[in-house]
This record gives C-alpha cells, structure tokens and sequence, in this order.
C-alpha cells in the first residue's frame, strides 16, 4: 500500500510559502502537503518555479514568507544538512576522485556518521541501487546510468525522511531514463522512504509518481493523482500540460441532467460535456476532449461501438496525419482556426479491416458527452 492510498499524516507541510527573485515570483503562495511514504512529482514548465520549491524544502533557498514543516518540525532557521532530506541533482554530482563505496559512504560521514557505519550503510545503499560489488571502482568508468545511481546511494546511505530528486534522469538516454524510472519507483517501495521528484516530463511523473503538483508562474495549479489530472484537469493549463487536448470555447446554453450542452461558435457547433458543476448557465466554459476519445469514422460507417450514449458529432477533412506507432493521430479541419482543427487519436490496432485515412479523405468525428471536460479557466 502506498502512502497516498494510506492516507498518512503529512511528512512535509508547505504553507503559504513565497519566494522571489528580483521582479519574478518564483514560488508564489504555494501550499502543499506531502504524504509520509509517497512518490510526489513537482510537475510544470521550464521556469515555472519548481526548482526553487525544491530548494526551499532542502533548505538551499530560504523563503521571503510561508512556512514548510517536514517530520512535524518547523524547518525555518534549520540549514541544510540538519534537515531530514537529501537532494540528488540533475548532473550525477560524484566525486571523480573517491571510489565509488567511498562516494557512497561520503553522505553518512558528512551526516554524522563513524567510519565503520559510514562504509556498511554505503554497502547497503549500493545494494539498493545495484551496484553491489563496484564499491572500488572509480567513478570515471562507469556509465552516466550507473554514476547517477552513485549519487542516489549517496543520498540514500544518509537515511533521509525525504529523499528530493530534482530533474535526476534528465541528463540519461531514453531508453536507460525509462529503466531508471521503473528502478526509482521499486527502490521508493523498497526503502519506503518519501520520494519528491522534480521534472517537466509529464510522462516521466505520471508514470512514478502517487500524485503529482502541476505548476505554472510560480503558483500550484492542480494536486492530484496522474490519472484524476488527466481525466479532470483543473484548467486549460493543466489539460494542455498533461498529454494532448481539443478546446472547445462556448457559452453554456442549458444545464441539466449533470451536463451541460455549450454552443461553441469557432466550430460551429452545439457540444454537449457531462460532469459539470455549479452554475453555469450562461457562463463561456471550455470543453476538453481527449483525441483517444473522438472516433474517427467515414461520413455513412456505422459510429463505432467504444463510443455509446450522447454523441457529439462533427464533420470534415483530414489535414494532417500522425502516424505514432501504436496509434495515429489526424488532425481533421471542421472549420477555420486554431479550435477548427480537432485532433482524433486511433489505435492502430483497431484500423482494421478499413483502410487508414488519408489527407483529404472527409471523416465524421464522434464522441460522447462523458468524454469531454467543462473547465472554467
Ligand atoms: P527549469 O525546469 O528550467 O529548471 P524550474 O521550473 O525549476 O525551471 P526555477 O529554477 O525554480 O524553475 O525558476 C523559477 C524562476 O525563478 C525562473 O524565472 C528563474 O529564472 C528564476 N530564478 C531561479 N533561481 C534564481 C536565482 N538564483 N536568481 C534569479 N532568478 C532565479
């Protein structure tokens, strides 16, 4: 069981926490909890503050207001290396001059730590990570992969409540950044230690991570699990952050039944969403729509099976093809503009026994009301 689904008390509490730099709000009013044993992501574009947050919980950056508790104690005056976190960064920062056991066992040392307890947590940390039986190779003949996991054996020999990771696969290849992923999330189960990863790799986090924050211009946008930020963002920002998605602009034109039917007049058209809350009669709203979840059918083909209930439905021409591998995405032009091209995704594995659509080829695109998200903002 995870932290997340034990509910447990949070092991780190941000409170209106601030920081700037000059003229920008780095980190702007930001308040989080962080559950004792979960895998958190801090999540957002380049520059949208995440670093910084992470800085201020390992104490490299002090706040300008706010607060952060970690463990039930507040940190504020605490420095660095006496707060109960480590932090891996995003360079494999290991020292080319020690062995890898002696990088290893540099982390207790510095935490406290004799020689003797030093050097067998060290073995237990590179066990962790793999690296069982390199404690005497130097660090400049092992790959990046293997020299990244010396920096985590580092952070993790010193037993820290909360382990930060800020942008740690970013420097590795795809194919070794993916492995590394799987092996965070075993090691985060192994050691039960509260991981906080910083990346702008919405894949990266929704693939680790419990729950992830999605940040934008210092501020926290959504708190969520991976799969609730993509099935209910909280905003435009958050729907086009994590993976890809149609806007639909309109003004709510009737409310009931739990839905909403929006007339949305850059495509020409009246859309119905389910799921709506609150009073929005009359109010403009966008709908989000998934491309998974648009089907893409010849005008006179039966609408197919996977899409039942209200269906939405739209007519035009393919413009653009995507062929991704498992699936294709067409971009279909409905009507002029940026909202008038809606994007439709098909597994590939479904194209049969119709042939793949092509730039030209008039489709009708399908989708129910469930499918689509009503965002105020
Ligand atoms: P990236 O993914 O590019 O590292 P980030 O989301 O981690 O971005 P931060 O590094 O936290 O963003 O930076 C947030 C904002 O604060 C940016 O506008 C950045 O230029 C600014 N900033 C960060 N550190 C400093 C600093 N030491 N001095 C001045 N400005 C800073």
């Amino acid at each position: 069981m995870t932290g997340a689904e034990a509910g447990g008390a949070p092991i780190v509490r941000v409170e209106r926490l601030r920081k700037r730099f000059g003229g920008t709000a780095a980190v702007d009013d930001v308040s989080l909890e962080i559950r004792a044993g979960e895998f958190f992501a801090l999540l957002g574009p380049s520059g949208c503050g995440k670093s910084t947050l992470l800085r201020l919980l390992a104490g490299l950056e002090h706040p300008d207001s706010g607060s952060i508790a970690i463990d039930g104690r507040d940190m504020a005056g605490v420095p660095a290396n006496r707060r109960p976190v480590n932090m891996v960064f995003q360079s494999y920062a290991v020292f080319p001059h020690m062995s890898v056991l002696d990088n290893a066992a540099y982390g207790p040392r510095v935490g406290g730590a004799g020689r003797a307890e030093a050097r067998a947590r060290a073995e237990e940390a590179l066990e962790l990570v793999n690296l069982a039986g390199y404690g005497s190779r130097s660090p400049d003949r092992l790959s990046g992969g293997e020299r990244q996991r010396v920096a985590l054996a580092r952070a993790l020999a010193r037993r820290p409540r909360v382990l930060l990771l800020d942008e740690p696969l970013s420097a590795l290849d795809a194919r070794l950044r993916e492995r590394m992923r799987l092996e965070l999330v075993r090691l985060r189960e192994t050691v039960g230690i509260t991981f906080v990863i910083v990346t702008h790799d919405q894949e990266e986090a929704l693939s680790m991570a419990d729950r992830a924050a999605v940040m934008n211009e210092g501020r926290i946008r959504q708190t969520a699990p991976p799969a609730e930020l993509y099935e209910h963002p909280a905003d435009r920002f958050v729907a086009g952050f994590i993976g890809s998605v149609n806007l639909f602009s309109g003004i709510v034109r009737a409310v009931g039944d739990g839905g909403v039917a929006v007339d949305a007049p850059a495509i020409g058209a009246r859309i119905e969403a389910a799921g709506a809350r609150g009073p929005l009669l009359g109010r403009p709203v966008w709908i989000a729509v998934r491309p998974e979840k648009i089907a893409i059918a010849r005008p006179g083909d039966a609408p197919p099976e996977r899409a039942p209930g209200r269906r939405n439905r739209l007519s035009g021409a393919v413009e653009e093809v995507s062929y991704l591998g498992g699936v294709s995405v067409y971009g279909v032009r409905v009507a002029e503009g940026a909202e008038g091209l809606v994007r439709a995704a098909r597994a590939n594995a479904e194209r049969a026994p119709s042939r793949p659509f092509a730039r030209g080829d008039r489709v009708t695109l399908h989708w129910p009301a469930e499918a689509g998200a009503v965002l105020e903002s």
